[in-house]
């Protein structure tokens, strides 16, 4: 059965236990939903080299990936806080439908990539 978006949030909230965050211990979770009802988790990961730690949201696509999704094979993603820039810009590449995360006052927000990052940088076409 395909998970709601509520659904999708609190296996985000569920799997951000597992975050290897202690250098922040900023415990965050995503779960991105493809096309075919599968479903990829993803914490974020740290390394004694701050700048090298990845993204919740990047290592749920990533394993998403890793098993043979491509851009637009991912219907949504669920991540516990928003999402950064860097991150943003993965959103867009995806092609995801929507993007599900608790806003500052702790109300579930959705939004489409390109309201997070309008007028998006794409590689320029030969
Ligand atoms: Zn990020």
């Amino acid at each position: 059965m395909t998970p709601t978006d509520d659904q999708l949030l609190e296996r985000a909230a569920a799997v951000a236990e597992r975050a290897y965050a202690p250098y922040s211990v900023y415990l965050v979770g995503a779960a991105v939903l493809a096309r075919d009802g599968r479903v990829f988790e993803g914490v974020n990961v740290e390394n004694a080299v701050y700048p090298l730690g990845v993204c919740a949201e990047k290592t749920a696509i990533a394993k998403a990936v890793s098993e043979g999704c491509r851009p637009g094979d991912l219907e949504a993603i669920a991540i516990t806080a928003s999402p950064c820039g860097g991150c943003r810009q993965w959103l867009h590449e995806f092609r995801l439908d929507r993007v599900v995360f608790p806003n500052t006052r702790g109300e579930r927000v959705s939004y489409a990539p390109a309201e997070l990052l309008p007028e998006t940088w794409e590689l320029p076409q030969p």
